[in-house]
């Protein structure tokens, strides 16, 4: 078989011989797995109980960046909108739109990404689709993967926070827009920053294995900390209190918001997650959560209480408070 072409032309979105070849050297080689080896116009998947079913499109510019890259993101944020669902990620699916001209080792760099991410839970992606686009129709590559999943821990639901629930954070807030932010800007600050991109579902597979209570459970993507815990105010009508000191942020993350006159609680997380949890249990599930390398810095960081319902409350070190709103605007287009 003749070598690839170094660049993704547009007959290899074609349907012919050379869509059949990108697909065989890139994508099977990647994601093989005997479901999508049957090679049909479906994949046959067998589904039982109740499953959670999510899709998600994946634009990130640039397409690298510290800590991962487009195909990491689009395996990591659909594979984590199963698991804060308290089900188990399965099956995948895969689109790929790809511009005209685009280099063939930066796609198969992306592939190998998405095995590898894929690895982290066992999780396969059983179909798939590539559409070639004319140069400027497309910025370089696009992702869309669709997922579901067998809901494990039922009744995890952003209308279940209750009053005396404690709040969690998995990790410091807002790597993953900071790093994008200086991919974009071409800084290095000789920082070591890196995105906090990552597969959740071993984490939160412990947490339902260590049969502890959830109320509510969400990765802080677009709209960070300020969307999640605003969203869930609202939808359970509860006022949620964070202490300021409490919520971990890096040193790097906090130099960058001062420099762009960003908030971290507005930055996008693409590995960080939170939780509703009975105050109870919340430092017996504080410490399950701390043994995963990634969540190290994972926090207590504030309660929730009926004082002001559908709002969020931060309190400073120095005794005041003020709201935290929903993020406005577009801070950072094309951050996933
Ligand atoms: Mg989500």
């Amino acid at each position: 078989m003749a070598k690839l072409n170094n660049t993704v032309q547009l007959a290899h979105g074609g349907g012919g011989k050379e869509m059949n070849r990108l697909i065989k050297e890139v994508f099977y080689r990647a994601f093989d797995n005997p479901i999508l080896r049957q090679e049909e116009d479906a994949a046959a998947i067998n589904l039982s109980g109740n499953c959670a079913f999510t899709t998600d499109s994946f634009t990130v510019a640039p397409h690298f960046f510290a800590g991962g890259n487009i195909g990491k993101l689009a395996i990591a944020g659909t594979v984590n909108d199963l698991a804060m669902m308290g089900a188990e990620p399965q099956y995948l699916s895969c689109s790929f739109i790809i511009e005209e001209g685009y280099p063939l080792d930066d796609l198969k760099r992306i592939a190998t990404t998405m095995a590898d991410e894929l690895h982290k839970s066992a999780t396969r992606i059983v179909c798939g689709d590539t559409k070639v686009v004319p140069k400027g129709c497309a910025d370089g590559v696009f992702i869309n993967t669709t997922g579901v999943g067998r809901i494990l821990y039922p009744d995890i639901s952003v209308k279940n926070i209750k009053s005396g629930d404690a709040i969690i954070v998995s990790g410091d807030i807002g790597r993953h827009g900071a790093a994008i932010l200086m991919a974009r800007e071409g800084l290095t600050l000789e920082s070591d920053l890196v995105s906090d991109c990552a597969n959740l579902w071993p984490v939160v597979e412990q947490l339902i294995a260590s049969n502890v209570p959830i109320h509510a459970m969400r990765d802080a993507t677009r709209g960070g900390l300020a969307a999640v815990l605003n969203e869930w105010a609202s939808a359970s009508n509860v006022s949620i209190e964070i202490e300021e000191q409490a919520v971990p942020i890096s040193d790097e993350v906090k130099g960058l918001c001062e420099l762009y006159g960003f908030e971290p609680h507005d930055l996008a997380n693409e590995g960080t997650f939170v939780l509703a949890v009975p105050q109870a249990q919340a430092a017996g599930i504080l410490e399950i959560i701390q043994r995963y390398g990634h969540c190290e810095q994972a926090a207590i960081i504030g309660y929730v209480n009926d004082s002001h319902p559908g709002k969020v409350v931060l309190k400073t070190p120095w005794g005041s408070a003020r709201f935290i709103d929903l993020p406005q605007g577009e801070l950072l287009p094309r951050i996933c």
